[in-house]
């Protein structure tokens, strides 16, 4: 059996004590996000909120939907298969964030509307292969790993263009931008540093490559210097649904 997230996060709190109090959560989320473009001279609507949910059971999806929300962040491929058979009846945009196993790639091709962290061929050749002809094209980000993080996946920075040229050969894929995920500090220069960084890389990538234009970067503490700088996607988890539990060693 997979390790689902079965006694959900909220088991402690229970689950109607995280739905109070979700929608104005979010709405807060949504002015940080609305005032950090503006500061920046961007516009609110050029960021998206992506809502991460892992380890939350179904019912806080469906009320963050209820109160607007579109798109959903999910890490783990079983437990986001159950919740989409049980959120069946609502439209959302799945985004598959998480480290991908090569045996995993199937489902994640065929129920996923993105994902964000794509950081080898063979990873992309089977996404693209395994992508229902049905459906359209999976989106794609290539996450990359800023600092040489030896614990943390995504391509280098120098390997970005070559892993593009084989994303943009596949047709079942399309390529839109790039995702990391920065080791976590408090120093915003630092933070704004390599939110800089993976601006820079979509901008040359960008150049080349039509349509490649989105920048996955800002989770719940450092989502203003992500915007900032430029992000298009935030995946934002705690500031929408609250701490998690950790529910298995080294889960997130
Ligand atoms: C869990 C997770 C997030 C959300 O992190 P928060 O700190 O809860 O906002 C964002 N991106 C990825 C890849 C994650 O695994």
């Amino acid at each position: 059996m997979p390790n689902v997230a079965e006694p959900d996060a909220a088991g402690a709190r229970g689950t109607s004590g995280i739905i109070e109090g979700l929608s104005e959560r979010l709405q807060a989320v949504n002015c940080r996000i609305a005032e950090a473009a503006r500061a920046a001279g961007r516009s609110p609507d050029d960021v998206r909120l992506i809502a991460v949910s892992k380890t939350f059971p179904p019912a806080l999806l469906r009320t963050a939907y209820g109160a607007g929300q579109r798109d959903f962040g999910e890490n783990y491929v079983q437990e986001a298969l159950d919740k989409m058979a049980q959120l069946d009846d609502l439209d959302i945009v799945w985004h598959f964030i998480g480290p991908i196993q090569s045996n995993k790639t199937r489902p994640i091709a065929e129920s996923f509307d993105w994902v964000h962290s794509v950081d080898r061929a063979k990873i992309a050749e089977r996404l693209s292969a395994q992508r229902p002809a049905e459906r359209e094209p999976l989106r794609i980000c290539l996450q990359v790993n800023l600092g040489a993080e030896v614990t943390k996946g995504g391509v280098s920075p120098e390997d970005v263009p070559a892993l593009a040229r084989v994303v943009r050969s596949l047709p079942r894929l399309q390529l839109r931008g790039l995702m990391a995920i920065p080791e976590p500090t408090d120093d915003v220069r630092h933070q704004r540093e390599r939110f800089a960084q993976l601006r820079r890389l979509l901008d040359s990538l960008a150049l080349r490559n039509e349509g490649v234009d989105m920048l996955s970067m800002g989770m719940s503490d450092d989502l203003e210097s992500a915007v900032a700088e430029g992000a298009t996607l935030v995946r934002i988890g705690r500031a929408v649904f609250g701490e998690r539990i950790r529910l298995r060693d080294g889960a997130p």
